[in-house]
């Protein structure tokens, strides 16, 4: 995750980028990555994200005018290029934006689409006749790359609310992949845990192992061909992708993937074709939104089951009083309401377009409630717990109802950046192409990789599960970006990548910063803890020190997180700001989690 920065122009002492000045390395000195600060507060406008270029980048776009899109969107293109293991064209995303005149929130679902001729029994390998191997083998495949929505995104959100265009926004970007950025120590390692997959494909190879190494720390880093594809689709807009000659390049390396020689790996054929990226449209959705501790909740709903799922458990929390109660019991709520609400999303949180999702029902306070009614006090309930019936009809305390228990095989890649500009307009935006180095196919003399989303489906198929493969369709997603207003003006926007993690991590940074005594950079910092409904909380080990004891006694299982498949040692990696009084913001970013995030303001104070 967390490269890097800009460099390039070494000899210089500085490199600008359409306009900003943003480096400071000189001919005695070896290229350093950009510093990064994970706090920032001052006025006129905040970004926050992992990564400080892509940072920088979003606040000379404000600095010079640009609103909170335009910058969303110029901050998004640079964590293409310095974070393109988690992020980039090739990939999907959801879009939260808080309009300051009409004040209203709207969201793109930017979500890659299964192919129309992708079949239900797509993970199973017809030599065997069973689920082929989930790593590496199926997300080092064709077979996973879903049609990517991020170019369409950002076209979408700048066309409805930016003042840039396309070919403005991602100039900055287009500069930064050209001139380079300097390796650090996550961007290495990232390379290295994907060496096998990266030397099974030629073209990901060549960019990503130059020699048969991962880029070194310390040098710098360029991507001529990724600079050149920003600046083709800046004259040309959005049709060169899904309807031009990238089209065409991006079905042909999915239906032939470019092996290497000698591998081992069998990077299956996938299903994408140009007509699938022709017909490709994001999707304008009403948020969704509940009300907690005085506060409006807005979410990203289904495709995502990001806003149902903490929506949900806001509402199972808020008869819980948290701000009433010791740490302890207060922690032992939030896993237990993360549980309830994680059966729900299980049972019937899928894609929209296919399946009846009861979204009002499960963001209603009478299903909250009812659910709420079943956490024990003092005990941990048996995992898992059974889903709820969100039929509109609610009694205290109802028992669930059984449902398939589907093992989770979420990614635990992506990245989340948040903007607001001095108009009063908030951008809350996750993008991700899902694993990290999402399929490891890179599309040939293009620069950046496609995703691997489709793993996103259930791994085995079920007539009754609502994220079972089907063509066209959207698979489930955890990402969570959210905005959180106060009598109706802006008062928090954060999100995270982690997989399912990511609702989990939203979850609890909400209730650290609205329901205990912490500041949203402690919020973000403090340890944590995921409860997906399974036997096992997944912990950092920061959490088992600083809680463990006090939770073991209501019968949590806490184990390191890391541990298993679906979490990472690392819970997240938060982007956040707050509103302050006064028109001062708050910028936030992880302090230490995957090397440290970057925060900034306009007008730092
Ligand atoms: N594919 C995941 C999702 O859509 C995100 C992966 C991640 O966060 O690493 O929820």
């Amino acid at each position: 995750m967390t490269p890097k920065s800009l460099a390039a122009a070494l000899t210089t002492g500085a490199l600008v980028l359409s306009g900003l000045t943003v480096t400071t390395a000189s001919a005695h000195h070896p290229p350093a990555p950009t510093p990064k600060v994970p706090t920032a507060v001052g006025y006129g406008g905040a970004v926050a994200s992992v990564d400080a270029d892509a940072t920088n980048i979003g606040l000379s776009v404000l600095r010079r005018g640009g609103n909170a899109v335009d910058a969303a969107v110029a901050t998004a293109a640079a964590l293409g290029v310095t974070e393109p293991y988690s992020a980039g064209i090739g990939g999907g995303g959801y879009f939260v934006y808080y309009n300051a005149k009409s004040r209203k929130v709207y969201t793109i679902d930017g979500r890659e689409t299964a192919p129309a001729t992708m079949p239900s029994d797509a993970f199973i390998n017809p030599a065997t006749g069973k689920p082929y191997t989930f790593f590496p083998d199926l997300v080092t495949s064709g077979v996973s790359v879903g049609i990517p929505g991020t170019l369409a995104t950002w076209d979408s959100a700048l066309k409805s609310w930016g003042s840039l265009s396309l070919g403005k926004a991602l100039q900055p970007a287009a500069d930064l992949a050209k001139h380079g950025f300097v390796i650090d120590q996550t961007f290495r390692n990232q390379t290295l845990d994907n060496k096998v997959r990266f030397s099974a494909i030629v073209p990901t190879a060549n960019l990503y192992l130059p020699g048969g190494d991962a880029p070194v720390v310390g040098s710098v880093f360029r991507n001529k061909d990724l600079a050149k594809t920003y600046e083709l689709l800046g004259r040309k807009g959005t049709s060169a992708f899904y309807n031009g000659p990238i089209a065409h390049e991006i079905e042909s390396v999915v239906k032939t993937p470019p092996k290497a020689p000698g591998t081992t790996l069998p990077v299956m054929p996938g299903y994408l074709s140009t007509a699938d990226l022709a017909k490709y449209k994001v999707i304008k959705r009403d948020p969704t939104k509940v009300h907690y501790e005085g506060l409006d909740v807005y979410g990203m709903a289904p495709s995502s089951s990001g806003g149902t799922t903490v929506g949900e458990a806001l509402n199972i929390l808020a008869p819980q009083h948290l701000s009433q109660l010791p740490d302890a019991q207060r922690l032992h709520m939030y896993l237990e309401a993360s549980a309830l609400a994680f059966a729900d999303r299980g049972a019937y949180v899928g894609d929209p377009a296919y399946v009846d999702v009861p979204t009002k029902e499960l963001l209603s306070k009478g299903f909250g409630a009812e659910r709420s009614c079943l956490i024990d006090p003092a005990h941990a309930a048996v995992k898992p717990v059974k889903a709820g019936s969100p039929d509109g009809s609610y009694q205290p305390c109802t028992a669930g109802v059984a449902s398939a228990d589907r093992p989770d095989t979420e990614g635990l890649s992506t990245t989340h950046l948040v903007t607001a500009d001095k108009w009063g307009n908030v951008v809350s935006y996750t993008l991700t192409i899902e694993q990290t180095g999402g399929s490891g196919i890179l599309v040939p003399g293009r620069g950046f990789l496609l995703n691997n989303e489709l793993t996103d489906f259930s791994a085995v198929y079920d007539p009754a599960d609502p994220n079972r493969i089907q063509p066209g369709k959207r698979p489930r997603s955890s990402m969570s970006p959210t905005i959180v207003l106060r009598h109706g003006k802006p008062f928090l926007a954060l999100g995270s990548p982690g997989g399912s993690t990511i609702i989990t991590t939203v979850l609890q940074v909400l209730t650290n910063r609205l329901d205990r005594d912490m500041t949203l950079p402690e919020a973000i910092a403090d340890p944590r803890a995921s409860q997906r409904n399974t036997a096992n909380v997944s912990a950092e080990p920061p959490f088992i020190v600083k809680y463990g004891s006090a939770l073991t006694p209501y019968g949590h299982t806490l184990i390191k997180s890391g541990d298993e498949l679906t979490s990472a040692a690392e819970i997240g990696a938060v982007a956040a700001l707050e509103f302050l009084p006064g028109g001062r913001y708050l910028a936030a970013a992880e302090p230490t989690r995957r090397g440290g995030g970057a925060a900034g303001t306009v007008w730092p104070r």
